[in-house]
């Protein structure tokens, strides 16, 4: 039934459409990489569930399959958010998804953690979400915890996950992508005295040590899924004009092109060693095209070559939009916060937008990559042949991922990871 709806969007050259509302953006944590942290002084804003729930109904109405409540921190409205989240489900929106930084899992050696963490999982398993992400931004907990601000966060985390699973939700773990993954990415910055081709060298082999770590890491938690944001970094320019303020200019996440594409390579490269361990969301058609979109300036220190094949525009303003906690309004994504796009239940859909590859937001990104070939081969099927002629792995990489999607039954946080199917990855 779900894939029919899906199916008939495709058909009519749409992507199933795809709604972020940022709840709020007040945030009690203190990342260095984002702009909504505790410590940064503007009026912070949220929702009122009224507003979202005529928000949801047009969503409905529009056809849209996908919401996710973002923040800020979306726990910090916990309540609302479970009001929401069936609000949703009643009016038929398949895909849901929330997350977390995490705060509540501090204190777990304190009496009565167990059954705190009960009551909150209890309270999201008694609604349709579908996904619920947990922030994990290093392999070294105590790196983490600094950079949120929670000590003892990732032992909470570990102890309150079988707690979430007996509630039958698996929580997904979210990577944004930064260089404190590891110890040896903290230091691996482009220096004075080494030269830089050797830098980059050094800066591949130790993204690729630092996700394997990674992976590793979340695995030994207890984590079934695993997503990864893509670095978000602005220049002062793209800062003023984002709605949603979770990036920054801070080294932490600021790459030069060059660092991103080797970046992506570093992950396009680790993941088939542990697909079959973990349901790893990221798909390789998507990283695969940011390497080209990156250049290929530093080729000769990536042990895969990957031909040149241009990306799929990004869908954001076309099927997919994001409501801002600010003002309510609606804007193609939370980076292009000068297209105030007004009150989203008035809004016309033309399945139009222009051709936007300025950012590298992952929940945009990923989903647009991956519906290009279906998009495109509808309508100009010569134009998606001439693609395919030109670089015929993309076509392999693009059904190993669809296998995969399949095998990981869509990410399905509500049910256990089928390992014999995922064996073959
Ligand atoms: S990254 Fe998330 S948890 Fe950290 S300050 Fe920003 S909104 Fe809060
Ligand atoms: S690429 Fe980035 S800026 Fe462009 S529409 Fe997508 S999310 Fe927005």
């Amino acid at each position: 039934m779900l894939s029919l709806k899906i199916l008939e969007n495709i058909i009519e050259k749409k992507a199933p459409g795809q709604l972020v509302i940022q709840l709020t953006d007040r945030c009690n944590a203190c990342c260095p990489q984002c702009g909504m942290r505790v410590t940064e002084k503007f009026p912070r804003s949220s929702l009122s569930p009224d507003e979202v729930r005529k928000i949801i109904d047009a969503a409905a109405e529009k056809g849209f399959r996908a919401l996710s409540f973002t923040g800020g921190e979306p726990m910090l409205m916990a309540d609302e958010l479970a009001g929401l989240i069936r609000h949703a489900g009643a009016a038929g929106i398949p895909f849901i998804r929330t997350g977390t930084n995490g705060f509540f899992f501090s204190g777990s050696h304190e009496k009565g953690f167990e059954k705190k963490i009960s009551r909150i999982a209890e309270n999201l398993a008694d609604t349709p979400l579908r996904n619920f992400w947990i922030s994990l931004d290093s392999a070294l907990p105590e790196v983490h915890e600094r950079m949120r601000g929670f000590p003892g966060l990732v032992s909470g985390m570990e102890k309150a996950l079988p707690i979430f699973h007996d509630h039958g939700i698996r929580p997904s773990v979210n990577l944004g992508i930064n260089r404190n993954i590891s110890e040896k990415t903290m230091g691996c910055l482009p220096r004075d005295d080494v030269a830089f081709d050797h830098f980059l060298s050094d800066f591949y082999e130790n993204f690729r040590e630092a996700f394997r770590s990674f992976y590793r890491f979340v695995i030994d938690l207890g984590f079934t899924i695993v997503n990864s944001c893509y670095p978000m970094s602005y220049s002062e320019a793209d800062r003023s004009e984002a709605v949603y303020a979770a990036g920054s200019d801070n080294i932490v996440v600021k790459f030069l092109p060059v660092e991103k594409k080797l970046l992506f390579q570093a992950l396009y490269d680790t993941i088939p060693e542990f697909r079959s361990q973990i349901r790893i969301f990221s798909p390789r058609t998507s990283l695969y095209a940011l390497i080209q979109q990156y250049g290929n300036s530093s080729e000769k220190h990536s042990p895969e070559r990957v031909p040149a094949s241009a990306p799929y525009p990004c869908r954001g303003g076309t099927d997919f939009f994001y409501i801002s906690a600010k003002d309510g309004n609606t804007y193609p994504c939370g980076y292009r916060g000068n297209e105030n796009l007004g009150n989203f239940c008035d809004l016309t859909l033309n399945g139009q937008g222009p051709d936007c590859l300025r950012c590298d937001w992952e929940c945009f990104r990923d989903p647009s990559e991956l519906l290009g070939p279906l998009l495109h081969g509808l309508s100009n099927p010569l134009g998606l042949l001439r693609k395919i002629r030109h670089d015929p792995d993309y076509l392999r990489l693009w059904f190993e991922d669809m296998r995969y999607y399949l095998a990981c039954d869509f990410f399905d946080g509500r049910k256990a990871p089928d390992y014999r199917r995922m064996a073959g990855f």
